[in-house]
Parts: C-alpha cells; structure tokens; sequence
C-alpha cells in the first residue's frame, strides 16, 4: 500500500499542467477511496458575482463503466457546494441511504478558489485522512503551477500561457458552436457570436518613467491591471504581454458587445486616478478569434488594429474588420482617412 501510494504521489506531480493534474487526481482518489462521483469545482469572483465550474467530474455508472464530465458552467451550485466555497471549511452530510457527500475546499493564496467533491457509500477514518492528504497535494502543485502561469509583478497571465490557454478557448468555442447550432431551432435566429482578442497598450508610457521612474511606472501597471481585473468578466482572459502591453481574450460576444465593452473600458481607464500621473489614457487594436484561425495571424491583425488606433490620435478602440472593410470600400469613397498598415 505505501509503495501503490509513493508511487501514485510521484505520478501526480509529474504533470505540468492543470488538467492533467486534475485527471490524474481524480483516478488516484478513485483508485484508494471507493466512491461513486468526485468532482472538481472552481470558483471566480468578478466584482459581486460568483461564477462557479465544474472543471471535471468523475462518476462510475451502474454498470461499472466510468463518465468524465469536461468543463461545464453551475448556474445554480448547491447550498453545501457555497458554504464550502465561502466558509474554506469542509462540509459533509449523510443522506437517509447511509451514503456520504463531502466538500473539501481548496485555496489559493489563503483564498478559496474552488473545491473537491466525493460522494461515497462509505467513507472510513482512514479513507477521510488519505482524501485530505490528496487534496493538500493538489493543491500545494497547484500553487506552483498558477504562480508560473502568471506575471510577477501584476498577477495577469504570462505571455508563456497565451498559447495554450487560446487553444483551450478555441476548442472550447467549436464545441459551443456546433452545441448552439443543433438546439437553435430556427437557424435563421441565430445570434452569432464570436471570440475577440483585444491587444491594449498604454499611450506615452515613456513619458511616465521619464518623468516619474521607474517604481511609478510599475505602481500604474498594476492599478492598470487590477482595474481590468475587476471590469471584465472572470471568464475573460487577460494577460501581461510585455511591457505595458496587454492582451485579453473574451469569451463569445457580438462586434456590438465588444465594441461597447471596450469603449467603456477606455473611458474608465481615461477617468481613473493613477499615482503621480495626472491622466492615463490606452489604445486598444481588437480582431476577431475564427476557430480555424492560427494564434500568431489573430495577433498581427489585433497588433495592426492596435497600430491605426495610435495613428489615429491614441485613447480609442480599433478594429481590425473594420480597417479591412475600409480597405475594400469603392473607389470614390474616401472613408475617414485611417491608412491600413
Ligand atoms: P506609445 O503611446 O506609442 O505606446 O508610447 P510609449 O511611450 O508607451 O511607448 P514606448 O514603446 O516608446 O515605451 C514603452 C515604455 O514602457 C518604455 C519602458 O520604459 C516602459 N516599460 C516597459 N516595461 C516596463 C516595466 O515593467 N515597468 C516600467 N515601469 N516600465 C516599463
Ligand atoms: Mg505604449
Ligand atoms: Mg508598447
């Protein structure tokens, strides 16, 4: 038993990545612990709003076969499931069928970030002591794993993850797409949404050194970056690209969601108070997320966009569609002037 142990510790920390850690958990509790379902739940608070996931689920089914569940939204989470979330204690009930259910929370930083549940016929001392033991683990190489996926000085994703975590967003909207084509009964009043990938940079940031320093320079990026944080949805992605350069990645939405987004984003930006700085004001350069589309091409169309912005006087939004919709009007119609790349 020591050794299956040691041995399934080793495997556990030998992945490199969230999801695999996460499958390989959930097997290593099903292998030592008999259970029914165990299940891994994540939560994000964006502002007041407490989004809750059920990243992966594990369930044996009648017939001894097993069913994972990838990745699915809870739109209404169980009251056990946010005492755990709220109070990072663990929860546990027995139902009248002798059957136990049981929530261990798991946090980050000292915050809880989501939690493990296990729904067990039976659950011994010893079992509970192993299951906890389990869950330190994941949570201790979970802590290593998110500070490399994030930058140092703002706590935004890195530029390292961007690639992956864009694959995932992808894969995640063919899925969705072909999900809300087959339950649209009329085709004809299909919404379409898409993904945008918006590159921001902030104007005259030289200047903010220059006459600031350094430190100063550093204390704007993170207001900057806390400030995006609480604007935009948790679901959205958004990464420190560089410098004071930033990139954010947001789930499905129409050209008029993201436009009026963004919009207000510039104007919060514009009316924020920075230390030192009198007014701060960004660029933005959006371009659309196509599924078949390759990262690098989404990039140099956003970086594009976000050039013809700074052209066009800096503290705007552009899009890349619209500079290419431009590019192609008739000959005779002058447009208002921006030159495309
Ligand atoms: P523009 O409006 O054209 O973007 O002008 P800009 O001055 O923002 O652009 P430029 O590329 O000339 O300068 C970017 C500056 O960002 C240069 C560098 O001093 C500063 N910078 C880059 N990384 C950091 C950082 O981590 N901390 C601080 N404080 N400054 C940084
Ligand atoms: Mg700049
Ligand atoms: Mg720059």
């Amino acid at each position: 038993m020591q050794e299956e142990l040691l041995h399934s510790v080793v495997k556990l920390t030998k992945t490199r990545d969230v999801d695999s850690l996460e499958s390989s958990l959930l097997s290593t509790i099903h292998e030592f612990i008999g259970c029914q379902k165990i299940s891994i739940y994540k939560s994000t608070l964006g502002g007041d709003e407490l989004t809750v996931e059920c990243s992966l689920s594990f369930e044996v089914l009648d017939d001894k076969q097993y069913h994972w569940q990838e990745s699915e939204r809870i739109l209404s989470p169980s009251s056990e499931l946010l005492s755990c979330l709220h109070s990072a204690c663990i929860i546990a009930i027995q139902g009248q069928d002798g059957v136990e259910r049981r929530w261990i929370p798991i946090t980050l930083s000292d915050k809880p970030i989501g939690a493990i549940a296990i729904v067990s016929p039976s659950l011994s001392s010893a079992d509970q002591v192993l299951l906890n033991a389990f869950c330190c683990i994941y949570e201790n190489y979970l802590t290593i794993l998110h500070e490399n996926e994030r930058d140092k000085l703002t706590g935004l994703l890195n530029r390292q993850t961007f690639d992956k975590k864009l694959k995932q967003l992808v894969e995640k909207q063919v899925v969705n797409h072909h999900k809300t084509l087959k339950a649209s009964e009329d085709r004809k009043q299909y919404k379409e949404t898409v993904s945008w990938l918006a590159m921001m940079d902030i104007d005259h940031f030289k200047q903010v050194n220059d006459s600031y320093g350094h430190v100063c320079g550093d204390e704007v990026l993170l207001i900057l970056a806390q400030t995006m944080e609480k604007f935009f949805s948790s679901t959205d992605l958004l990464f420190r690209f560089g410098g004071e350069e930033f990139v954010l990645v947001f789930e499905p939405v129409t050209f008029e969601e993201v436009e009026s987004l963004l919009n207000d984003f510039v104007a919060l930006v514009r009316r924020t108070k920075f230390p030192f700085v009198d007014k701060l004001t960004v660029s933005i350069g959006v371009a659309k997320v196509g599924p078949y589309d390759f990262p690098i091409h989404i990039l140099e169309n956003a970086d594009r966009a976000l050039y013809a912005a700074k052209e066009n006087g800096r503290d705007q939004i552009c899009f890349f569609e619209s500079l290419v919709s431009c590019y192609e009007r008739p000959a005779g119609d002058e447009g208002d002037g921006v030159d495309l790349f």
